[in-house]
């Protein structure tokens, strides 16, 4: 690099910094708080794996594997891969632990970076974020309406509003390729107008070009044959239980009979979240059901079913309703003298173990530049400490707020402390 050269982060990662950190923290507890309600654990797989383990649940035929993933080859020439979502790697690990020997249903959920290697574009990022769940061992709608409630008990949490459900079923192995050849029918004679990545699907996914986000190819769905009407008796009562079931919890949803992953491992139900202000191509959540995934991994035949949510967009969508609060110190101490100094540590070490944040003033500075610091932090209170205070074991203190003073012995520190701030 030559010293004109700045480092800089890779184009599509970014640093998150405070004040939205804070943001991103207050996602974090939410998941934290709510899925373990609904007996969800948390799952940390590694940010790497083989290569072949998300070409095998991805599928070879997607953009994701095509063209997005960050694949190298490692010292022994095995080809890894940077995650570009969580579900493949919970599955392994499912399989790989045994876990479908623990007592079914198996719940978990993860939270961390995926990467892909997208055009950067305002809210894409090559690293991104994604909190979701996966639920091992059971096929009841029950089980989907259930993971759809909690996940709109998750959102309402984190303070969204305006957000809005949709579910779809996408079928089973028994009548999705009675579906899939009347799409393929459908495309095959408008094939010269479709864009050349939804030509090359056409033979190899065609469901794919259900997905595609190119206009014409968006256009020419009008009138395409929807799986709604292609459902075998079992995946229409499913699809009939989520949706009484979701009414009888109150949770409000729309049908929308396009919503149709063109990754391979879905089965039966599909849903998604999206926002009026972030617009419909911006999904902040989206799952469904993968009832053929965990066999594909050398498992046993384990319905199940998952979510994951952007994190990215979630931070978007509340910063867009105000920034947050940044925390403040709850006291400063400015001291004067050597002495004052060693007895203000003392000091500061009581209040962070009583709970409370405290800051100290800078050895070499003069009280005045003490009490300017503790004014740009917006300090609660300011404790002056000089050699009068240590001999008389009193603090004085300055409520910033208001500029109200006085003084407390040193001994009923931890009181003044609790009857005057609220903890964080
Ligand atoms: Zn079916
Ligand atoms: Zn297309």
């Amino acid at each position: 690099m030559s010293s004109d050269e700045r480092y800089q982060a890779l184009k599509g990662m970014q640093d998150i910094l405070p004040p939205d950190i804070y943001i991103w923290q207050k996602i974090e507890a939410a998941a934290r708080e709510i899925f373990p309600l609904f007996g969800f654990k948390e799952i940390r797989p590694p940010i790497v794996e083989l290569t072949s383990v998300f070409t095998r649940s991805i599928g070879e035929n997607t953009d994701i594997v095509e063209k997005e993933m960050y694949t190298f080859n490692d010292k022994a020439g095995r080809s890894i891969s940077l995650r570009p979502e969580g579900t493949a790697s919970v599955v392994r690990a499912y399989v790989e632990n045994h876990l479908h020997n623990l007592p079914s249903p198996q719940k978990f959920f993860y939270s961390g970076p995926m990467f892909r290697y997208e055009r950067p574009q305002s809210g894409r990022f090559r690293q991104f974020y994604q909190t979701g769940v996966e639920l091992f061992g059971s096929s009841s709608p029950k089980t989907d309406a259930e993971v759809i409630l909690m996940l709109g008990r998750f959102l309402e949490k984190i303070g969204l509003e305006g957000l809005s459900f949709q579910i779809n079923s996408i079928g089973c192995e028994k009548c999705r390729p009675g579906y899939k050849e009347s799409v393929t029918g459908f495309f095959s004679d408008r094939h010269d107008n479709l864009c050349p990545d939804c030509r090359r699907r056409l033979n190899l996914n065609p469901l794919r070009i259900l997905d595609c986000k190119v206009g014409r190819c968006v256009e020419m769905r009008n009138g395409a044959p929807q799986i709604i009407d292609y459902l075998c008796e079992d995946c229409k009562t499913h699809f009939d239980k989520l949706k009484s079931m979701l009414s009888a919890v109150g949770v409000k949803y729309t049908v929308n009979p396009e919503m149709v992953r063109g990754l391979d491992y879905y089965t039966r139900t599909t849903f998604e979240v999206t926002s009026g202000t972030l617009g419909a191509q911006n999904a902040v959540a989206a799952g469904g059901r993968y009832d053929k995934l965990v066999k594909a991994f050398g498992g046993p035949e384990t319905p199940a079913v998952g979510f994951a949510v952007g994190m990215e967009r979630i931070v978007e969508l509340l910063k867009r309703s105000g920034q947050p609060d940044l925390p403040v110190p709850d006291i400063f101490i400015a001291f004067i003298g050597d002495a004052a100094e060693t007895q203000s540590m003392l000091i500061a070490e009581r209040i962070r173990g009583a709970g409370y944040w405290a800051e100290l003033g800078d050895s070499e500075a003069s009280l005045k530049s003490h009490m300017r610091r503790a004014d740009r932090l917006s300090a609660k209170y300011v404790f002056i400490i000089g050699d009068e205070e240590i001999n008389s074991k009193t603090i004085k203190w300055k409520k910033l707020s208001d500029s109200e003073q006085g003084e407390t012995p040193i001994s009923g520190l931890t009181d003044f402390l609790l009857e005057n701030i609220t903890r964080h």
